[in-house]
């Protein structure tokens, strides 16, 4: 009875929900000025008559809803910022801002996010206790922490009502659409970036018997370091080191002298983590002062592993079951090695992110 409600309550504002979505991803922002982003979804509520309770981390804000009769409140994690990527596809809701793509989905969660508020608003008679809708910025933005802690530290989980478990939801290229899947344990991968800085000493490129060349040290640190996953780790400990940018040098003709390596560690095992963090200083470091340069290494713990709870996640399996039908509920067999900041709520309540 109520799983029909729900259905037509979705059906009548489909239209209006997929337009949004489009408008959302015509103005992608990046993580920290998701200002128009927000503007825009205040606007498509204006007419709900919602609790908003804004100011948390800049553009963070939360929609309260709250059952006729008292109870406990769930929150429902929706993330808010784009990629600095160029969309290629030419679509008439194409991004137009240059540079600028909700390649991720985020457009999507938010749009999710609004239809969730408007039809859980429409049957707030029908539940107990409350549900706290946060829409959270800077989701990708690890090297700088990301917007759930700092929406946790500003207070959105204590703040009445207070926050006592939490879902999130990431579209998914694997899924077919309809279907939707999670896992007990871990789900999302924990993701560290690094940055190695390598000083040799530079001169011409004629006299290499008279300099340090950092762009062979940095050479043999990358090889180095692709040992780390293949000899050091656990082989049963699924973890990915990747170098994605290596800078040096500024002619041809020139030894530099300096070189920059930066790269991202995923792990799900808090031990593996530590390894890697210690393998990589070892390596840099060894293999710069073989070669007599110096190198720094300046790893940052990033975002942690998400990981779902079990009583959370069954919870979650038997309302996709219930909704989707038991064929389209997929028991996600691996976790994924991306990185995700929902990490931050997991840490703090019983959590499933689908
Ligand atoms: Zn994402």
């Amino acid at each position: 009875m109520l799983r029909e409600l729900i259905e037509e309550k979705v059906s009548a504002i489909s239209e209006q929900i997929i337009e949004l979505r489009r408008k959302l991803h015509q103005h992608p922002e990046v993580s920290g000025s998701e200002f128009e982003t927000k503007a825009i979804l205040l606007e498509a509520i204006k007419d709900y008559d919602f609790e908003i309770v804004e100011g948390y981390y800049n553009t963070g804000f939360v929609i309260i809803i709250r059952g006729s009769k008292p109870g406990r409140t769930i929150g429902l994690r929706v993330d808010m910022d784009a990629l600095e990527m160029d969309e290629l596809v030419d679509k008439p809701f194409k991004s137009q801002n240059s540079g600028v793509m909700h390649a991720c989905g985020h457009d999507g969660h938010m749009a999710m996010g609004i239809a969730a508020a408007i039809v859980l608003n429409d049957l707030k008679d029908q539940f107990q206790g409350n549900v706290k809708l946060i829409f959270q910025p800077a989701e990708e933005n690890a090297r700088s922490g990301g917007g759930a802690q700092f929406m946790i530290a500003d207070g959105v989980l204590e703040d009445e009502p207070r926050v006592e478990a939490m879902v999130g939801m990431h579209i998914w290229p694997d899924l077919m659409v309809g279907q939707a899947g999670t896992r007990v344990g871990p789900m999302m991968a924990a993701s560290d970036p690094f940055k190695i800085d390598i000083v040799g000493q530079g001169g011409h490129a004629s006299m290499p018997n008279k300099c340090v060349d950092p762009i062979l040290i940095a050479s043999h640190t990358i090889l180095g370091l692709q040992s780390v996953v293949s000899r050091n780790v656990d082989p049963f400990e699924p973890a990915v080191v990747t170098i994605g940018m290596l800078n040096s040098g500024t002619r041809y003709n020139t030894i530099p002298e300096t070189a920059e390596i930066i790269g991202t560690v995923r792990t799900f095992d808090e031990t593996t983590r530590q390894l890697i963090k210690t393998r990589i200083e070892q390596i840099a470091e060894t293999t710069a002062t073989a070669y007599g340069g110096k190198a720094t290494v300046n790893y940052t713990f990033g975002y942690p592993s998400v990981v779902n709870e079990k009583g959370m996640v069954d919870c979650a399996e038997q309302s996709i079951r219930e909704v989707l039908g038991d064929e389209n509920y997929v028991n996600v067999e691996r976790p994924a090695p991306g990185g995700e900041d929902f990490a931050y709520f997991t840490q703090k309540v019983p959590s499933v992110f689908i």
